[in-house]
């Protein structure tokens, strides 16, 4: 079985992308939902996370989600601790999952710092979903309600899209400009190959 992993900066549409390979019937792990799953679910991860941020990171058994991101999206060094922490519990996770999904042709992998964080490794190929920066912004702000500065520093800890170009094996265009189900298709037709 075939590992695809599937990344994109923030807004670029990885999201939307594999939702339409969902339709197929492809098998996905979303890398960051699960992250937030079992920031909140696992024990022994959440007082790892309780030692390195203290108890603030938490309120009312809730992740504090506004807390954290302030610490981590102005700090690379507490941004690297947290991946730190969150990655390889991740890692055990998907492990886990790939095991239930064993008859698949192959199943994709969405993570929004798939090359930053060096999982590509581990992954048998990449599809990189690319928009334009201020079409990204638009439509982050448009969906979460952030200002462009907050969307702005959320892009500036992510490697810019020509350096993850590089390494990518494909490329969605999703610019609006582009259909995307044409491009899923054809992807589909050579992972399932
Ligand atoms: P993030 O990393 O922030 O989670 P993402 O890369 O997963 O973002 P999506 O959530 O898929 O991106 O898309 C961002 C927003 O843009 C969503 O509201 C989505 O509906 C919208 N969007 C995505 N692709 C298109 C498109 N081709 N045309 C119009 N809107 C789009």
């Amino acid at each position: 079985m075939k590992v695809v992993g599937i990344t994109g900066g923030i807004g670029s549409g990885k999201t939307t992308t594999c939702k339409i390979f969902e339709q197929l019937n492809v098998p996905v792990y979303y890398a960051d939902i699960r992250a937030k799953e079992l920031m909140l679910h696992n024990e022994q991860l959440r007082s790892k996370i309780i030692q390195a941020f203290g108890e603030k990171a938490y309120s009312n058994g809730h992740l504090n989600r506004e807390y954290l991101a302030k610490v981590v999206f102005s700090s690379k060094e507490k941004l690297s601790v947290l991946n730190g922490l969150v990655h390889p519990a991740v890692g055990a996770d998907f492990e886990a999952w790939l095991e239930e999904h064993e008859s698949a042709k192959y199943v994709l992998k969405e993570a929004a710092i798939l090359f930053e964080s060096g999982a590509y490794h581990n992954v048998d190929v990449t599809v990189l979903v690319i928009a334009p920066k201020e079409v990204r912004i638009d439509r982050v702000t448009e969906r979460d309600g952030f200002t462009r500065d907050e969307v702005l520093k959320r892009m500036n800890n992510q490697w810019t899209q020509e350096r993850k170009a590089k390494l990518a094996d494909h490329i969605i265009n999703n610019d609006g400009t582009e259909l995307l189900i044409p491009q899923v298709l054809e992807l589909h037709r050579k992972f399932s190959s």
